[in-house]
């Protein structure tokens, strides 16, 4: 059963160049050309990842980004025109697993897709992370709080799934920022504060009497299941 990466892309030209790699890499590959109607597609093709152009007609790449992201992990890679777009991308944390600035080869296109889908550890993986009320699938990303679903992003997801991998275990900002953006980027120390915020934020809708998430002063973050220490 072979994974569907969806396009989004205006340029006829560089889309079937695309498709034609990525088929041959043993994908299936959907090409949508409109920024507006990315997200109705998105939602019908379910695909493995996606492959979201910058500059379209209709929404731009940052707008569909942001969109998906409300309540999908589905991983992103984003493409654009210019190199010097890709550190104010970064920026505005859209939670993008990654950027190919073009011109590129489609090989590397590929390379990346594969990359970032082993990242993702989308396989038939069943894995499973329990500590306490909190339980996370591995496999489907799925985070189940005391019975409730949770919707994370896929950085958040990440994150705590970092953190619950090792309890009580303090991560550095630095070795947080590593799994969310899977490369090292310096000067974004703040993007995991941001990332930590809203994911305790949202644990706290579940877990009201609980901090998981403790910071720990000029260090990181660690996860810690029990009562305050
Ligand atoms: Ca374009």
């Amino acid at each position: 059963m072979s994974q569907t990466i969806l396009i989004v892309e205006d340029e006829e030209k560089i889309a079937n160049i695309l498709m034609d790699y990525l088929k041959s890499a043993g994908y299936e590959a959907d090409w949508i050309n409109n920024g507006s109607l990315a997200l109705t597609r998105f939602k019908k093709t379910n695909p493995a990842l996606i492959l979201l152009d910058l500059m379209l007609p209709g929404l731009d790449g940052i707008e569909i980004c942001r969109e998906i992201r409300k309540d999908s992990s589905v991983p992103i890679i984003m493409l654009t025109a210019k190199a010097e777009e890709i550190d104010r991308l970064i920026g505005l944390e859209l939670g993008a697993d990654d950027y190919i600035c073009k011109p590129f080869s489609p090989r590397e296109v590929v390379a990346r897709v594969k990359a970032v889908l082993r990242r993702v550890g989308s396989g038939t993986m069943t894995e499973r992370i329990t500590e306490g009320e909190i339980s996370l699938d591995l496999g489907t990303k799925l985070v189940k709080i005391n019975n409730q679903n949770l919707t994370l992003t896929r950085s958040e997801f990440n994150l705590l799934k970092t953190l619950m991998s090792q309890p009580n275990r303090v991560f550095s900002r630095n070795e947080l920022l590593n799994q969310v953006q899977g490369y090292d980027f310096e000067g974004y120390d703040r993007t995991i504060d941001t990332h930590i915020k809203n994911l305790r934020k949202k644990i706290k809708t579940c877990l009201p009497d609980k901090d998981v998430i403790k910071a720990i002063y000029g260090t990181g973050y660690k996860f810690c299941e029990e009562a305050d220490q």
